[in-house]
Order: structure tokens, then C-alpha cells, then sequence
């Protein structure tokens, strides 16, 4: 593992160095004060100016090396608070996300909407409510439930049966 990573950064660095100037933020520690007890905290892989079309757009990046493909990742809840995080970390909108997968150096980039930081918003209050309500439903079948490290809590025996095959 430690090969591969050492590998994965040397990539990075082959491909990527020239545009070092660029980068703005990187592990930014973003913390979200949301009023009601709720606070969200993460931090943000990497912020970096790219020039598209002429003009300087500012990118928020998340590394992946996950066997994922991007453009699944770069639907994730997890990029859209780190829009809001910096945000509220700068009091400036970022134009897109990005995910950057760092084994295939595949990239999806999408951008920030207007109504981005109200959705996310609006999610992350619901998230709450559910976890103080203690209204956590299981979504057998909707996740990976063979590959999930919990199914021994979170399942039946026929359960079990039925989506790990146990
Ligand atoms: S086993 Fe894991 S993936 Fe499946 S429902 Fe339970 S928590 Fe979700």
C-alpha cells in the first residue's frame, strides 16, 4: 500500500506540478456552525484556480482512491458541504467541484449551482432531525451490503442471507 501511494503522489506530482501556483487551500479544516446544536466539520482536500474559457474560475477537489467511479463520487453528499464550507470559510462561491481520482487520474467536475448551498442546507437539517428522532431506517439493497463492514449489527440472520449470502 504503501508503494501504491508513494506511486499514486509521484503521478500526481508528474502530471499536476506545473500548475502548483495555482492551488489556493489545501486540507483546509472548514467547520459549519448551523444553529439548532447542529455543527458539520470536514476538511477540504484542495482549492485551486483553473482557467476556463478565458476566465479564472476557483475549483474545490477531492481525492478519491476508492475503486469508485467519478462521476458517482462527484454526486456525494460530502463535495456539496465542502462547497458550503468554503463558503462560509471565505464568503465567496466556488464555481465547481471536483472529484480527482488518484489511481486512474480520472476527473469529473461539476458545477457549483446557486441553489447548491440551500439544498445542502435543507439535507443536513433533515439528517439531523432523522438522527435525533432515531428514524434510521436500513436501505438493504440500495447499498452494498456484502462489502459493508457493519452488516454484522445491522442485520437479521435471513437478512444476511438474502443480501450477503451468509
Ligand atoms: S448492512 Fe450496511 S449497507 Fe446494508 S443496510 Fe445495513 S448498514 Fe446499510
Amino acid at each position: 500500500m504503501t508503494d501504491s501511494a508513494k506511486r499514486a503522489i509521484q503521478k500526481y506530482i508528474d502530471r499536476n506540478q506545473a500548475t502548483f501556483g495555482d492551488i489556493r487551500f489545501a486540507e483546509s479544516a472548514i467547520e459549519i456552525d448551523m444553529g439548532d446544536g447542529i455543527t458539520v466539520n470536514g476538511r477540504i482536500d484542495m482549492v485551486k484556480d483553473v482557467m476556463i474559457d478565458g476566465e479564472k474560475k476557483t475549483v474545490i477537489v477531492d481525492f478519491k482512491t476508492a475503486n469508485k467511479r467519478v462521476l458517482e463520487a462527484i454526486d456525494t453528499e460530502q463535495l456539496k458541504i465542502y462547497s458550503l464550507g468554503y463558503q462560509k470559510l471565505t464568503g465567496q462561491t466556488a464555481d465547481y467541484m471536483e472529484i480527482y481520482h488518484l489511481d486512474s487520474e480520472n476527473t469529473a467536475r461539476e458545477p457549483v449551482t446557486a441553489d447548491l448551498a440551500t439544498t445542502v442546507e435543507t439535507e443536513i437539517r433533515q439528517a439531523a432531525d432523522n438522527i435525533r428522532r432515531n428514524n434510521l431506517p436500513k436501505r438493504c439493497g440500495t447499498e452494498s451490503c456484502s462489502k459493508c463492514h457493519l452488516s454484522h449489527l445491522c442485520l437479521s440472520k435471513a437478512e444476511q442471507k438474502n443480501y450477503i449470502g451468509g
